[in-house]
């Protein structure tokens, strides 16, 4: 307020500007109100705090509105491209996802086929373990058949055809399993029959050693096999020996002869429980398996011949001949011997 009174003071020289204006409501605007009649004054420069003129403000304001309508348009455009920019994101990222459980899904499946094919493989090995534990005991035996490998063969070539397919390699077990249990069964059914047996024959005797207990005797009242033979082997039950009824009784039949035509008979058990070391023996008897037949008891059982003198008293004698009026030689002995220690129940190694 001490200014204000300072500049008034030369001003009050003057009697008509010696009063302020009624009007004026402040004190402090008086000067300039006064100044500015006086038309060859300068205007008195305008303080920068001085309130705006109506119109500029109202310029002021509409560009305002302008820049604010402009910056919320951008933002709008901003924050709808934004919009677009995240929910493309989320797709992606939806996308991805779904993907990657896709994939995710495809290799547990891919692992459950594996396990299932594993377990499949590891029931495959166990059924073949089950069948080398029951052929086991029975390598030696002199009958190949007890144990037919091709079969086996025929069934690990499969396996392994199918090793991607469980189906087809559970069949591949159970067939396993019942070829197992065929070859069990047998064994017990042929060692039952033999154990069974009891004619108390010379020819019972003969075949139970040596046949190590699997070959039967049979003796026969039906004549099966026909008028002159003395006894046979059926290809359809190759474990059993069918002896003639009357060859127990027949004045011309020894125990002697009885023994060699077990041998005989025998050799028949062999030819087919091995059929291909016969078949490649055989060549060597011109195919003819009695005579081969009849060679194995010239080979193996001491002073056997196929002629004999049965005594009827002291001073007359049968003359008789067994079987098949061919003495075999040297050489077809030693294929005998060869032919036996070729034969019966090996180990074979399948699948390797
Ligand atoms: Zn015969």
């Amino acid at each position: 307020m001490t200014g204000h009174l300072e500049r008034a003071s030369p001003v009050s020289s003057s009697p008509a500007a010696a009063e302020p204006p009624p009007s004026e409501p402040s004190p402090g605007f008086a000067t300039p109100a006064t100044v500015s009649s006086d038309p060859g004054g300068a205007p008195p420069p305008e303080p920068e705090d001085a309130p705006l003129p109506r119109s500029k403000r109202m310029r002021r304001s509409r560009t305002s509105v302008v820049v604010l309508a402009v910056l919320l348009a951008v933002a709008v455009a901003i924050g709808g491209l934004g919009f677009v920019w995240v929910a493309t994101q989320l797709q992606e990222a939806r996308t991805q996802i779904s993907d990657q459980q896709r994939q995710i899904s495809d290799q547990q499946r891919r692992l459950d086929e594996q396990q299932e094919m594993i377990d499949r493989k590891e029931q495959f090995g166990a059924a073949m373990g089950d069948l080398y534990a029951t052929v086991d005991p029975l390598v030696g035996l002199p009958y190949s058949t007890i144990v037919p490998w091709y079969r086996v063969e025929d069934l690990a070539d499969r396996a392994w055809i199918h090793r991607r397919n469980p189906a087809a390699l559970d069949q591949d077990v159970a067939d396993l399993t019942r070829l197992t249990s065929e070859i069990s069964a047998r064994s017990a059914g042929v060692a039952d029959q033999a154990a069974s047996n009891a004619s108390g024959t010379v020819w019972e005797t003969t075949l139970d050693r040596l046949g190590r207990g699997w070959v039967s005797t049979v003796v026969d009242e039906s004549a099966p096999c026909g008028t002159t033979a003395l006894a046979c082997v059926s290809s359809t039950a190759p474990f059993t020996v069918h002896v003639q009824a009357d060859s127990q009784t027949d004045p011309t039949v020894t125990d002697w002869i009885r023994t060699g035509a077990a041998y005989h008979e025998y050799a028949h058990v062999l030819q087919l429980t091995n059929p291909q070391p016969t078949a490649d023996a055989l060549a060597a008897f011109g195919g003819d398996v009695e005579t081969m037949a009849d060679c194995y008891a010239l080979t193996f059982l001491d002073g056997w011949s196929l002629a004999h003198e049965v005594a009827i008293d002291e001073f007359s004698y049968y003359e008789v001949d067994v079987g098949y009026g061919y003495t075999c030689d040297a050489g077809q002995r030693q294929v005998i011997r060869d032919w036996v220690d070729r034969l019966g129940v090996t180990r074979q190694v399948v699948g390797g």
